[in-house]
């Protein structure tokens, strides 16, 4: 097991300084930094097993084959999925819900309601408004309370004859809120109606039991949990996407093709149209590995003792207000001081070297909802520490009374 003092070294970034000053990476919600071993894996693939996959007789080929789809089995081993003909490979979070809406949507008709909630990402929104164009669709939003916790009996409440459909984030990336989607699941599959779940900030943080949760659906990004950009994974139960039509036509996708007429390739392929990044997908199965030597628990008990001093700490500052206030929340916190912009606090924060997220976070509905235009947002990995936590603090004390003079 990684000792979690040893943790810093696996992520050179980490000694960078920003004017001068250390820097302390605190936006690992929008995407976390990557160990060594990642990189390695990357740069091994790269130099001693890269061929295009699937279809080489060659053993390098071969070789890229085996990895890409050991990191396939290594997923469905981490999300105990049934079979790895249930995880598809995508780009992200964002593409696994948009091949399901344009999938899914295939099956939607004229006055059809989907349920999302006031939490999600833009990635969990404009997917379904897209569908709106050619049909019909009603996409009704779960409401929260003051805390961030959603209304659950409105949810209930909200199922119709005509509901066909939910999507709804595990974690919120603003509030931090960790939704009880198990029992919203069960809510959802007692009126017949598949349920998808953005795993993008739950992923990182805590095990997910797809099977356990029962959903029809989850998504995950690989980026934020430590592993390269541009890979992530879209679980889906075999009846649904046997039943889905594909999404991209392309190679790799395919049965046979001929003028007449194109057979389609067996799960997951199908949905897996053109070159993979091979490459990725191995090193996310590297980042997986990480993860493990770590511990899921650990690093959850770990970023929970930061959040709560980030939190005490960021409380005692005048003027502090603190968006998602729910018991047990998620890594992220998201603060307004005073009327100071969540801009100017983001810009002078970087001039000490503090890297946080500020403005909508893709959630400009529920921006809209809490009345602001933006939030000044930190989020906090397995890497960070509490001095930087009390670095933090003072820095955002520091700035805003400047900013509020
Ligand atoms: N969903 C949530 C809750 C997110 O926080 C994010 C990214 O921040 C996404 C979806 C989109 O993820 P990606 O950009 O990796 O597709």
């Amino acid at each position: 097991m990684l000792a979690l003092d040893d943790i810093r070294h696996e992520f050179p970034i980490l000694d960078r300084t920003i004017d001068g000053r250390q820097l302390i990476y605190l936006d690992s919600a929008a995407t976390s930094q990557t160990p060594r071993c990642v990189v390695d894996a990357i740069t091994y693939m790269y130099f001693r097993h890269k061929a295009n996959v699937h279809r080489g007789v060659h053993t390098i080929s071969q070789e890229a084959t085996d990895r890409m789809e050991n990191a396939r089995e290594r997923v469905r081993q981490w999300l105990n999925a049934e079979s790895s003909d249930e995880i598809v490979f995508t780009r992200g979070t964002t593409e696994g819900i948009n091949l399901v809406a344009s999938s899914m949507g295939d099956t939607l008709y004229n006055g059809d309601e989907i349920i999302l909630t006031v939490m999600e990402h833009h990635s969990n929104i404009v997917p379904w408004q897209l569908l709106q164009r050619h049909k019909r669709l009603r996409l009704r939003v779960v409401p929260i309370d003051e805390h961030g916790a959603l209304n659950l009996q409105a949810y209930e409440d909200m199922f119709t004859e005509a509901t066909r459909f939910v999507a709804l984030t595990h974690v919120s990336n603003v509030l931090g809120t960790v939704n009880p989607v198990k029992e919203m699941i069960a809510i959802a599959h007692r009126h017949g109606v598949p349920v998808l779940i953005d795993g993008a900030q739950a992923a990182p943080h805590m095990a997910i039991d797809v099977r356990d949760l029962d959903c029809d659906f989850y998504t995950l990004s690989s980026h934020k949990m430590y592993g390269p950009a541009g890979v992530g994974v879209l679980y889906g139960k075999r009846r649904w996407l046997e039943k889905m039509p594909p999404y991209q036509g392309g190679g790799e996708m395919i049965g046979n093709v001929t003028w007449e007429r194109t057979t389609f390739a067996e799960l997951p392929f199908k949905f897996e149209a053109g070159t993979p990044d091979f490459v990725g997908i191995a090193a996310f199965g590297a980042a997986l590995d990480f993860i493990d030597r770590v511990g899921l628990e650990r690093i959850a008990a770990h970023e929970h003792e930061l959040l709560t001093a980030a939190t005490q700490g960021l409380m005692e500052i005048d003027g502090m207000r603190i968006f998602g206030t729910t018991p047990d929340k998620g890594a992220v916190i998201s603060f307004l001081v005073g009327d100071a912009s969540s801009y100017d606090v983001g810009l002078l924060l970087d001039k000490l070297g503090v890297a946080v997220r500020t403005g909508h976070h893709c959630a400009q509905p529920l921006m809209q909802h809490l009345g602001v235009t933006g939030t000044v947002r930190a989020s906090f990995a397995v890497y960070n520490t509490l001095d930087e936590v009390n670095a933090f603090v003072a820095a955002v004390k520091r700035v805003t009374s400047i900013l509020l003079r």
